[in-house]
């Protein structure tokens, strides 16, 4: 365990919809609508490469661009038991369907996950500390390893 990390720092924009879902605000909740997200990456190394670095930070953005920009940025979330999922997806080109309901903090575990293992087929020593999305100003979940599945 290395006590040296990075962090970078990403937006993007996508739409999505709670659905089926007992939430205190109605808000997110039987509504297609956007948010611009920000998403904050912390990343450790067991220790630091021959280059004195946990990773380059060119590097770091072009996995964190290929995980989470490329594919979320412009995209529609929804779950797979909304009954808009199938004709959204079949009429609009960025659409993931997603088997839980697509909040801030299923997708700071989504992140989390799916970065973890990109970052480990580009260098084994690498991996996520923690993942925070921010769905509005003032609204940060974060996804952090180590910790007990919340789920
Ligand atoms: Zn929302």
């Amino acid at each position: 365990m290395n006590n040296m990390y990075v962090e970078t720092f990403i937006t993007f924009e996508a739409a999505h919809r709670l659905y089926d879902v007992n939430t205190y605000s109605e808000e997110c909740r039987n509504n297609i609508h956007g948010h611009s997200y920000g998403v904050n990456i912390k990343v450790s190394r067991t220790s630091l490469n021959e280059s004195g670095m946990v990773i380059d930070f060119k590097l770091l953005k072009k996995i964190v661009n290929e995980i989470i920009e490329l594919p979320y940025d412009h995209s529609c979330i929804l779950r797979s038991i909304d009954p808009l999922a199938e004709p959204i997806k079949a009429n609009c080109k960025k659409v993931h369907i997603v088997e839980d309901n697509p909040t801030a903090e299923w997708m700071a575990k989504e992140f989390f996950q799916s970065l973890d293992e990109g970052l480990k087929d580009v260098d084994p020593e690498l991996y996520v500390l923690s993942v925070s999305v921010r769905e509005t100003e003032h609204n940060i979940a974060t996804y952090e390893g180590g910790l007990e599945d919340a789920n």
